[in-house]
């Protein structure tokens, strides 16, 4: 665990946990928010420092505070730049505006450059030498010297930053290299420029071709033009057929395409090459929306089966894979539900939510097997106990109070359960979730047979005409709500 966080510009001054937690908050975040906005200024010192090398933008720049440094990675196959603004901000301060510019460049460098691994990946297969890592840090100080002199900086503006935070002490056991070679590998950078010759790129050719042709496929996918990004992912993989990331992205677009066949095919490549949990739950999920279109598999009534053997059995090796992947144990948890093993779904569900306390679809369909557990019609009702399902969608209520679905589920709960004030409950939760939604036919519908057995008939009998206008009950019904 030694070096968790790959290419650290400067030498850290707070421990590697520490920063390890800040990345993966940021990266939690992003998953909260689905989208990252980094504020405008950096976002145009890295498009000056791209036009300098003519790169297409194929990073995603994220802000992320707390972690004291910018950081080049690479996290679940595509590009970041994480950078500390605030800090960014003070090494502005203490020397010049350009400094935010360099710092930037040089984490572009690392990027063009190839030197960064997977975040996920990167403790395990990080076998990079001190001494490797050192000279990878020189290639991006030459390259960060190049684009600023591109851009316009003078030498003393450009070496400003480094000068300030490095010092000259042994670097022999640092993955950083003392002040003085740093300055050297910025000055060559920087008269490469001013001579008009190239940066030269380290590393090998294919591979950087092929990651080229695949970052703009990622670009081209983001801005949905789906055919491009294809053809993109097609080039990559034949100049560099032995990355997951590359196979897994083209199978998301086969699946888009409906090709099936192909994006089963896809995933098992990247598995063959990386066993990621996430591969399995992903080609399951091809698997059954495959049997979803063909309707290959079907039960005696005609009706779609989810979650077949073969989608069970990719659930399975996923959770074998990595026994904390939520998802995992949600997707499985989610398919047992639709199997109507609600006991087994109970449980999968659980530990989702256990791995994954915001997994707000685990208390969904966790809510939904406590409701649907048990046997109501045959056994006696006064056994048959809502109170878990209550719970879970009262959670949900309480995350976010504007979910009109969860209200509906809830009231569905009230009025199936035994004892007095119930119903009431549930009208109080059915008003609620047709103010948050007045087109929810199916809430006016459940609605109209709620207020039928409190003999609210004229009131029953408007909320059908509502459900019919909407499209959820069928035209007949107002013949028997509204007599
Ligand atoms: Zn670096």
């Amino acid at each position: 665990m030694k070096k968790l966080i790959l290419l650290l510009l400067f030498a850290p001054l707070i421990s590697f946990g520490q920063i390890k937690e800040g990345i993966e908050l940021c990266f939690e975040y992003k998953r909260a928010v689905s989208a990252f906005t980094s504020d405008k200024e950096a976002n145009e010192a890295l498009d000056k420092i791209l036009s300098v090398i003519g790169a297409s933008r194929n990073f995603t720049l994220t802000p992320c505070d707390n972690i004291f440094n910018a950081l080049a990675v690479t996290y679940k196959g595509e590009r970041y730049i994480l950078y500390d603004g605030e800090f960014m901000k003070k090494i502005s301060e203490l020397t010049n505006d350009w400094s935010s510019t360099f710092i930037l460049a040089h984490e572009v460098g690392h990027h063009i450059n190839g030197h960064t691994r997977d975040y996920l990946l990167a403790p395990i297969l990080d076998d990079n030498s001190l001494a490797k890592q050192r000279q990878e840090e020189l290639e991006a100080d030459n390259f960060a010297g190049f684009v600023l002199a591109k851009l316009g900086a003078s030498l003393n503006q450009t070496i400003a930053a480094i000068d300030l935070i490095t010092t000259n002490d042994d670097d022999t056991y640092s993955t950083h290299p003392s002040k003085n070679k740093r300055l050297a590998a910025i000055k060559t950078g920087y008269s490469k420029a001013l001579g008009n010759e190239n940066i030269v790129i380290t590393g090998d050719y294919e591979i950087k071709v092929a990651d080229e042709y695949y970052y703009n496929g990622i670009e081209k996918e983001r801005s949905g033009n789906m055919a491009a990004a294809l053809i993109l992912y097609n080039r990559a993989i034949d100049f560099n057929p032995n990355n997951e990331f590359y196979y897994a992205k083209r199978a998301g677009i086969k699946e888009e395409f409906k090709d099936f066949r192909g994006a089963i095919e896809d995933y098992s490549k990247s598995i063959k090459i990386n066993p990621r949990s996430e591969y399995f739950v992903l080609r399951a999920l091809v698997r059954d929306y495959e049997n979803q279109i063909t309707k290959t598999y079907t039960d005696l009534r005609g009706r779609v089966i989810y979650g077949t053997p073969d989608v069970m059995l990719d659930l399975n090796k996923a959770i074998q894979s990595d026994p904390y992947n939520s998802t995992a144990y949600f997707t499985r948890g989610y398919y047992k539900y639709r199997n109507k093993n609600y006991y087994e779904s109970i449980t999968d569900l659980s530990i989702a939510i256990e791995l994954d306390p915001e997994n707000l679809k685990a208390y969904e369909y966790r809510g939904l097997a406590y409701r649907d557990n048990g046997t109501p019609f045959e056994a006696d009702m006064s056994d048959w106990d809502l109170t878990d399902a209550i719970k879970d969608f009262t959670k949900l209520i309480e995350i976010d109070p504007n979910n009109s679905e969860w209200y509906f589920n809830r009231a569905v709960c009230y009025n199936l359960s035994y004892g007095s004030g119930y119903r009431s409950l549930s009208m109080k939760d059915l008003n609620m979730a047709i103010i948050l939604n007045p087109n929810y036919g199916r809430a006016y519908a459940y609605r109209a047979s709620v207020k039928r057995s409190l003999r609210q008939n004229s009131s029953a009998c408007e909320d059908i005409r509502a459900s019919v206008r909407l499209g959820w009950s069928k035209y007949n019904q107002i013949s028997l709500y509204c007599d």
